[in-house]
């Protein structure tokens, strides 16, 4: 999505500047209507998440990995799945850890709005964010409610930004997910000062909860953010370095729309133009 916030606000500050910048825009273009050419280039992506019977089974299959995994990991008191937890946890409560865009709230349709209207994130984010209305994605309500039934505590770590903490909790609620009040469950980026990196949100956590499984839709909602920013054919050896991990403790759903796989395209430098990023997405092509 940061792509295209980018390039989104750098024809908006080209706008502001009074149109000084290289780009070319004259009055006449001013009333054009938004081209969506660019933003196209996700919409088989996005169909994916929208229209594919193939994406909800894939979903319901990871979930019932998970609550395969439920009993064995919460009745053995030397699992953990969080880095950050070293010692000191096997009397801890059990808790589980989910992030929440393209993991337990299905974002599709904004992104299909980007499509529509040519401009995305974050424009109309905030908007799409607080109308409180994302689906949950298949197969996290029922895993969610087991987890629950046998004690164990649910955290979201979303960097979803403080100011949608309200919309997010509603939504959460309104889909009948656990969302405890008698401590913060929903950690969101900006909140209590925590950053993009979720590392020490883990790690708070980890202080008196046993995180028994994570589910995320980026390496970052397991990794360090930092560990996961390589080009994309080092980056893939982070699968096989966790190997041991997917499938038990950490849970990946598949993202078609966005996230770090399309930064490490970019060399974790979004391009501020459109041109830019459609040639360095033409070159990652492996024919
Ligand atoms: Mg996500």
């Amino acid at each position: 999505m940061k792509a295209r916030q980018s390039i989104y606000l750098f024809f908006l500050l080209a706008f502001i500047n009074g149109c000084a910048v290289s780009v070319n825009v004259n009055n006449e273009d001013i009333d054009k209507p938004i081209s969506n050419e660019f933003q196209k280039q996700s919409l088989l992506g996005i169909l994916y998440a929208q229209t594919s019977t193939e994406f909800i089974a894939n979903n319901m299959q990871t979930f019932a990995a998970a609550s395969a995994h439920l009993d064995e990991s919460i009745f053995d008191s030397s699992w953990t799945a969080a880095l950050e937890q070293i010692n000191n946890f096997n009397d801890k409560p059990p808790a589980i850890i989910l992030d929440v865009d393209e993991t337990v709230l299905d974002n599709s349709a904004f992104q299909a709005r980007t499509i529509i209207n040519g401009l995305s994130y974050p424009n109309g984010w905030i908007d799409w964010g607080n109308e409180a209305r994302a689906p949950a994605v298949a197969g996290v309500a029922d895993f969610l409610k087991e987890a629950e039934s046998k004690g164990v505590k649910i955290f979201y770590v979303t960097n979803r930004v403080a100011e949608l903490e309200d919309a997010t909790r509603k939504n959460l609620e309104d889909l009948g997910l656990p969302l405890d009040k008698d401590r913060d469950v929903l950690m969101m980026k900006g909140e209590s000062g925590w950053a993009s990196d979720k590392t020490s949100r883990r790690a708070l956590i980890a202080e008196d909860y046993r995180i028994i499984m994570i589910v995320g839709d980026q390496l970052s909602d397991f990794l360090p953010r930092q560990e996961t920013a390589l080009a994309p054919e080092e980056r893939k050896m982070l699968a096989y370095k966790y190997r041991n991990m997917w499938g038990s403790k950490w849970f990946m759903i598949t993202n078609s729309m966005y996230g770090g796989w399309e930064a490490s395209i970019y060399d974790f430098n979004y391009p501020d133009n459109e041109n830019t990023a459609t040639k360095l997405r033409m070159e990652n092509l492996q024919p």
